[in-house]
């Protein structure tokens, strides 16, 4: 501690590249501080910093398995961000001065570099703007931040106390091991899906993740879909089960079909108690696909779904950089089912029309359409792949002909309307024969490292910028579409990823360049996707789906389809 006051001494006043001689690691009494990176400028992105404590005294209990220990991880990054809001002044100068931050959560648990829980201590990694007047070093407020506020932040966030937070804590690893479990549950019970009973699916706002806290319906099951649970800690639970195979959601506007469908797409991941999503679980591979005009796509197989194009162009080996609503969302598909899925969520709002169906009066008159609608399509998915589907649709009675199982939605409510819809069926004359239609795997595909070109000006870059973009060299890969990323931790890391991949120069095919990354971060932790050592930055774990999502986005891809 004496050799922190003494550096801080020595450069107040000083020109801000003073505080460099701060790098290292301190004894401060109860934990240890490792100042790991000094910011260049007050107006740098902010120093990086871990504290750990030197002993870990929570119960065993709260982190004795793998899920237990991401859940309290979670638990504890938020602890130490209430913690920061609570202790911690804020600005104390020029620039980011005075600011300390953990990595910012969202409403869902996962693996993160924030925090890290051994059996013998815990280690929080965070960013902090050392105080400067104008450019020069503020020792005395860097003195505060560092020997008070993190000492503070330390002991109401890092170590245990009784009481609530005690009951707290182990409310949040419970709740993240059920839902896992419930998870889990899924492919022996056939379903694909479970939302339970009084579950919150609304949000406060298009804008916010966060439940709707005035008016909201708590979701009931409808008694022919309801499906009991056990599970372990919680016990017994009831709610709806979503069965394999084709289920369409039905109902007027406004009647929360959207919302259903949008609570299942964020089902692949656990959420925090209060969310009011804590058991609504999907498979965790299931694939949110609607139509994206405008995106580049890379040598993608979607000759199951759209025949040949104007100029006898194949879609074996479809490459564009400005697809189509109805090439795009083929190509989505596509690439969900070489990446490796066993759901596919479709929702006429973000759909594209031509895509989703074609009527017999159109049929008449457009004798030259390469696409086949996905309502003819949705069978054989399930049927020769395996794949199920939950589809949106307010407008077109044809989808009942397709379907399982038809949900309709009535004031936030789920009827089984399937009996009904059958009648209907009956009623009709049915739209066209179907056939034993058979759907193809995509071709897989090989990525040319070298077409991903880091390079920008002398430094190579493949980094994270917020939720919804990954800077690749001079290339920006715009992931505003993907509607299953939940933090900017996971664009990080996927970016990362992605940097890893094309720096390696070696072209693999997309799955294995994923899975492979994944591997070796579930073997190593996700400190592996730093090259630095010390704090690995702000990273979280993202799912296959987006990896790959992310890689088909960047427009430089270049892939030819695999042999054989
Ligand atoms: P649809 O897709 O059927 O047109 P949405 O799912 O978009 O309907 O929902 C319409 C509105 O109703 C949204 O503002 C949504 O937040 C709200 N909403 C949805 N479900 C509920 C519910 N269970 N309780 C209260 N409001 C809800
Ligand atoms: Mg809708």
């Amino acid at each position: 501690m004496r050799r922190l006051q003494a550096t801080l001494d020595r450069v107040d006043r000083k020109g801000y590249g003073a505080y460099r001689d701060l790098q290292g690691t301190y004894d401060l009494g109860g934990f240890s501080l490792f100042i790991d990176r000094v910011q260049r400028d007050p107006f740098a992105p902010p120093s990086l910093v871990r504290v750990r404590t030197k002993e870990n005294r929570f119960d065993r209990e709260l982190f004795g398995n793998p899920v237990r220990r991401v859940a309290f991880e979670d638990f504890l990054t938020r602890s130490v961000e209430a913690a920061i809001r609570k202790v911690v002044r804020g600005n104390r100068g020029s620039g980011g001065s005075g600011r300390v931050e953990i990595q910012r959560t969202s409403q869902v648990v996962l693996p993160r570099t924030s925090i890290v829980v051994a059996p013998e201590h815990i280690e929080a990694r965070m960013a902090v703007g050392l105080p400067a007047r104008g450019r020069t070093v503020d020792a005395r407020a860097a003195r505060t931040m560092l020997l008070e506020e993190l000492p503070e932040v330390v002991r109401r966030a890092l170590v245990p106390e009784g009481g609530v937070e005690a009951a707290r804590a182990r409310l949040h690893v419970e709740t993240v091991e059920d839902a896992e479990h419930l998870r889990d549950l899924l492919p022996s019970l056939d379903l694909v899906a479970f939302v339970a009973d009084g579950s919150i699916l609304p949000r406060e706002s298009g804008a916010s993740d966060r439940p709707l806290r005035e008016g909201a319906v708590p979701f009931r099951s409808p008694e022919k879909l309801r499906v009991s649970v056990g599970l372990p800690n919680r016990g017994e639970v009831f709610g709806m089960g979503v069965p394999e195979g084709v289920t369409l959601v039905a109902g007027g506007g406004f009647h929360g079909k959207s919302t259903l469908l949008s609570a299942l797409s964020w089902g692949v991941y656990d959420h925090v108690p209060g969310d009011g999503r804590e058991f609504v679980v999907s498979r965790p591979d299931a694939v949110k696909i609607r139509a994206e005009d405008g995106r580049s796509v890379a040598g993608v197989d979607i000759s199951a779904m759209i025949g040949e194009l104007p100029g006898g162009r194949s879609t074996q080996d479809f490459s564009t950089p400005n697809a189509s609503g109805s090439t795009s969302q083929a190509a989505n598909i596509a690439e969900a089912l070489e990446i490796g899925t066993s759901l596919l969520l479709v929702d006429e709002d973000t759909s594209a029309t031509n895509f989703m169906i074609r009527d017999e009066r159109m049929r008449e008159l457009v004798r030259r359409e390469p696409i086949s609608p996905f309502i003819d399509l949705v069978r054989p998915l399930h049927r020769t792949l395996g794949v199920s589907t939950v589809v949106v649709v307010g407008g077109v009675g044809d989808y009942l002909d397709v379907a399982d199982r038809v949900i309709l939605m009535e004031d936030y409510e789920p009827e089984d309307a399937t009996p009904r819809a059958q009648e209907i069926v009956a009623e009709f004359p049915p739209r066209a024969p179907l056939g034993e239609r058979e759907m193809r795997p995509p071709r897989g595909r090989r990525a040319r490292a070298s077409s991903i070109d880091l390079r920008r000006g002398r430094r190579e870059t493949a980094r994270g910028k917020g939720l919804h973009t990954i800077e690749l060299g001079r290339e920006r890969v715009d992931l505003s579409y993907l509607e299953q990323l939940a933090e900017a931790g996971q664009t990080e890391a996927t970016a990362r990823i992605i940097g890893e991949f094309a720096a390696a120069g070696e072209s693999r095919s997309v799955k294995r360049v994923v899975e492979e990354a994944l591997d070796s971060v579930s073997r190593g932790g996700l400190d592996s996707l730093s090259g630095f050592k010390g704090h690995p930055g702000e990273l979280s774990l993202p799912r296959a789906q987006e990896v790959a999502a992310a890689i088909n986005r960047a427009r430089s891809l270049e892939a030819v389809p695999e042999e054989g």
